[in-house]
């Protein structure tokens, strides 16, 4: 089956083709072959496209909106000159998954797309403000291309989350706001982190069960997991993104008075404080100069910029903070597990400097660490380190396939 991974933002809209069935799940034999990336929607938008073993097209086409955009990849995708193999006509795809952020208490599973599913993943907007409502756009413009003909199945980013206990889930708040309002930790990032315990159980030959492990999703975005007997029990986000660790452009874990204060001395609004928080913070407010860790890297050692270099302190203190915490609330783990584009391509972030991770037990070997690079997955753990290190890459894409071509299926998930 072939299946059209959409993963919609706010003005971007991000794609891959991957043929999958339940053999090449099996054998994991799931092939990718197609994918693309288009930023700027709105406006002349930024497009790169890419076949299967071809080279990246890039391009810059204006485009009105999301409806316009996927228009623009299915032209591409069934084109000749593409190259992607075996699509020839959109009746060579054979259903679509769909990124969701936020699916609340309620939608804790993947699931196919009628209407009653788009009207609970709309009564979730007030939760995902930003993404839902771009989530929802992917799929409606899906539905006005392929019509009822093609099912369409929905992935939440919160979903994995929800076997997290209520003393994880529950803010020390009146316990009536939860109960009135779902004030509570949700989480996101799920895919990724449930991706990665997957790889882990194949690489280290554990089941489900002996999946005791901390993940850390450093991009843009960050987000640590702990993951005891194959579930998340906790999480750094919570009823949004803006929970946790230090990001690109949020702050993560923040005295909430800090907000008030704010709000008299600056004269901040809501919106203003809200956009504080998750735009112009994180790396990009320590530093006064980028979000992008690798510029922030080089800033530092050819500049020995002062606060490039604090910024990514910040950084990687809170990531050791989380690693120390999540392990007392595990009562140990067996591993630690680094992804994203930051967790999968500094070592700076896993190593000697940054989580000295030795005093928690775990011992990281700098030349291998050194070595994973670049989309590289392996193991970087010293001889006798007592936790194992780990950076897989990430592929939430994969997941939301394999979950559609389930859903389709009627087959209960695995893992
Ligand atoms: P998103 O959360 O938007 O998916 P990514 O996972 O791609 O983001 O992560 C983006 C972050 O990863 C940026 O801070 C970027 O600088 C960092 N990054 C990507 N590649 C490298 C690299 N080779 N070296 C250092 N940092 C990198």
């Amino acid at each position: 089956m072939n299946i059209l991974v959409l993963n919609c933002g706010s003005s971007s809209l991000k794609f891959q083709v991957i043929a999958t069935d339940l053999e090449a799940i099996e054998r994991d034999e799931d092939r990718m072959l197609a994918r693309g990336v288009l930023e700027r929607i709105g406006t002349e938008a930024l497009i790169t496209l890419r076949a299967e073993g071809r080279a990246p097209v890039r391009d810059a086409v204006p485009l009105r909106d999301h409806r316009a955009a996927l228009d623009h990849v299915l032209h591409w995708l069934v084109s000749p000159d593409s190259g992607v193999p075996g699509i020839s006509s959109l009746s060579d795809i054979h259903a679509v998954g769909h990124r969701i952020v936020h699916g609340g208490e309620r939608l804790t599973r993947s699931l196919l797309i009628d209407d009653a599913a788009i009207e609970q993943i709309a009564e979730c907007i007030e939760l995902a403000p930003l993404h839902n409502p771009a989530n929802l756009k992917g799929i409606q413009s899906a539905r006005q291309v392929f019509g009822s003909g093609i099912p369409q199945a929905a992935v939440f980013d919160t979903s994995f989350h929800s076997t997290m206990p209520p003393e994880s889930f529950l803010y020390a708040l009146p316990y009536q706001l939860y109960v009135r309002h779902r004030v509570r930790r949700y989480g996101f990032h799920g895919t990724s982190h449930r991706y990665v315990a997957y790889r882990y159980r194949q690489l280290s030959g554990h089941d489900y069960e002996g999946t005791n492990i901390i993940t850390l999703h450093l991009g843009n975005g960050c987000s640590a997991c702990a993951i005891r007997k194959g579930a998340s029990i906790d999480t750094s986000m919570g009823m949004t993104p803006a929970e946790g660790l230090v990001m690109g452009t949020r702050s993560g874990d923040l005295d909430p008075s800090v907000l008030e204060f704010l709000h008299h001395k600056e004269g901040m609004s809501f919106d203003e404080l809200d956009s504080l928080i998750n735009k112009r913070s994180g790396l990009l407010g320590v530093s006064g100069l980028t979000n992008d860790m690798r510029d922030l890297l080089a800033e530092e050692k050819e500049h020995e910029d002062r606060r490039a270099r604090l910024a990514v302190e910040l950084f990687c203190l809170r990531v050791r903070k989380y690693i120390g915490a999540y392990l007392a609330r595990m009562n140990g783990a067996d591993a630690v597990v680094f992804t994203g584009g930051i967790g999968g391509n500094t070592p700076h972030s896993r190593g000697p400097r940054a989580p000295r991770l030795g005093i928690l037990g775990a011992q990281p070997d700098e030349e291998r660490n050194r070595g994973l690079v670049g989309g590289r997955e392996g193991e970087f753990g010293a001889e006798g380190s007592r936790i194992r290190l780990f950076v897989i890459p990430t592929n939430e894409e994969l997941l939301i396939a394999r979950d559609t071509l389930r859903c389709v299926l009627g087959v209960p998930r695995r893992w």
